[in-house]
């Protein structure tokens, strides 16, 4: 089972968490999700996790007593079930939510789904004094991640992002284990393009019907439809994917698409 923490000062922001897939892969004990609130390790009258930034400038910068105690606390609960490395301590990896980290990608989702164990820091105001992070990167594997070039106000709505887009991925959490494998941006034979168009019944709505190709029950020729799809929505709305990819992934009829 994969273990999930969250420090935050909204644990309420988290509850969808217990909605929908997530929701569902906690009832099976597929996933062991705990939200904490931050205000519980400050000692003050006021439970205060904020304070201004040295050097000046406007806004607040989140202290990093409380984040020390809480992540210290955090890890030393790991009881080594959450442990695949075989080498005996229990380590979550460290995903901190900041505009400023790598760009959270498909690619991102696979590689933490493998993980045991992910403790999420989801910041609000200015972000977290910088000695956090440096702190547990010495003992942990931190991950610096942005959702996308926009800032948000806080980290949790990155949080539920990341946690779905994970969640998903995990085995037996979806229905049918093949749905994520032509996902847009999914590896393998689809790399590199964004899914194409898709349809249900009817056969007609509103005067449209459906493309031919897809009532034909020719496997190969409705393979090929899709590619042929996905290769035209990905040039008109993500030519930076096309430009990047290896042109070996494309074929002579891409090319002529
Ligand atoms: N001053 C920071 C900057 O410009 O990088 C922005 C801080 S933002 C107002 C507060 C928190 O929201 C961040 O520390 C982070 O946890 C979260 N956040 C905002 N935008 C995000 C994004 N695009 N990706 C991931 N986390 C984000």
């Amino acid at each position: 089972m994969m273990r999930l923490d969250v420090v935050t000062i909204f644990p309420e922001y988290l509850e969808p968490l217990n909605v929908s897939l997530v929701g569902k892969a906690r009832a099976r004990g597929q996933l062991d999700v705990r939200i904490h609130d931050l205000r519980e390790w400050t000692h003050d009258r006021h439970n205060t996790v904020d304070d201004t930034p040295y050097g000046g400038g406007p806004g607040m910068v989140m202290k990093p007593d409380p984040w020390g105690e809480a992540l210290d606390s955090i890890i030393e609960s790991g009881d080594g079930s959450e442990d695949a490395s075989g080498d005996g301590g229990a380590r979550p990896v460290l995903v901190v939510p900041t505009p400023s980290g790598k760009p959270f990608t498909q690619q991102l989702a696979v590689e933490l789904s493998e993980k045991p164990w992910l403790v999420f820091t989801p910041a609000r105001y200015e972000g977290i004094d910088r000695r956090v992070i440096e702190e547990y990167g010495d003992r942990l594997d931190v991950r610096e991640v942005s959702i996308g070039d926009y800032v948000l106000a806080g980290g949790e709505a990155p949080v539920l992002v990341m946690v779905e887009a994970i969640a998903r991925l995990l085995p037996g959490v979806l229905g049918n284990a093949e749905s994520h494998r032509d996902d847009s941006f999914a590896p393998g034979a689809m790399a590199d393009l964004l899914e194409g168009p898709v349809y249900t019944k009817p056969p007609q709505w509103r005067g449209r019907g459906i493309p031919d190709v897809l009532l034909s029950g020719h496997h190969g020729k409705i393979a090929r439809w899709r590619r042929d799809e996905a290769f035209r929505r990905t040039v008109l709305n993500r030519p930076d994917l096309i430009r990047r990819a290896d042109p070996a992934a494309f074929d002579k009829k891409d090319r002529e698409t």
